[in-house]
């Protein structure tokens, strides 16, 4: 792949200001620095394309905020192999840092045309996920269970097939909460009726719309 000159120095501040506001896992700080995010966005919006901020992706959507996909991937604590499910597809950017893990990627979008986009450039980036348009509200049963799922849209309450579909040791990562703010959860099956719940700082996440999520407007 040709490498873009003009956005190596701003893709390495990203990186540096990423590892000053906390993020201290290598590999994800290696992933950032790595994955072309101007290429999932429109060209109007390149000078932006690595300042920590969320951007515009269309359908009312956004690709994340870079310190927050930094934050929920460590929260994963993906190791090589792992299979992990990703619900809200959107670019595709937390796809791309998920297979730079080494993990075997699933990813669910409501969105049809988001789909095919992030389908696209994941091809042109050369990385590999399976991804499907449906309600992520309700997991992808067929690939369960999951090593890891991070949902990365706003959710009223942890919805109970996700936690279903986590295997033992597995971790569901979420932010959740109101229309507004959400905290961030890590759910993590300790057995197979236990789990360890732990509550982190606030998000401000689009929402996730679905059955077991806010309903449609
Ligand atoms: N992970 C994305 C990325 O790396 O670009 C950013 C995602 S954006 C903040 C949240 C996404 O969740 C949107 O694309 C939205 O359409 C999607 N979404 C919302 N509710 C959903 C649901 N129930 N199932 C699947 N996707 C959903």
């Amino acid at each position: 792949m040709q490498e873009d000159r003009r956005f190596v120095r701003p893709r390495k501040q990203l990186v540096e200001l990423l590892r000053k506001k906390g993020i201290e896992d290598e590999r994800v700080l290696r992933a950032i620095g790595k994955i072309p995010r101007h290429k999932l966005i429109d060209t109007a919006l390149y000078p932006r394309a690595y300042k920590d901020t969320a951007l515009p992706i269309g359908m009312g959507q956004t690709i994340s905020q870079p310190f927050t996909v930094a934050a929920q991937t460590e929260l994963l604590a993906v190791e090589q192999g792992d299979k992990i499910l990703e619900i809200g597809t959107g670019s595709g950017y937390q796809c791309m840092i998920l297979c730079e893990l080494g993990a075997e990627v699933y990813s669910v979008e409501r969105h049809k045309e988001l789909y095919h986009r992030a389908k696209e450039s994941l091809q042109d980036l050369g990385y590999k996920a399976m991804l499907k348009v449906g309600d992520g509200t309700l997991g992808w049963s067929a690939y369960a269970p999951y090593d890891g799922i991070v949902v990365t849209a706003g959710a009223p309450v942890v919805p109970d097939d996700l936690v279903q579909q986590l295997s033992i040791g597995g971790r569901l990562v979420i932010p959740v909460g109101d229309e507004n703010r959400q905290a961030m959860h890590r759910i993590t099956r300790v057995s197979e009726n236990e789990y360890d719940r732990e509550e982190m700082a606030d998000f401000k996440f689009v929402p996730l719309i679905g059955e077991k999520g806010w309903g449609d407007k």
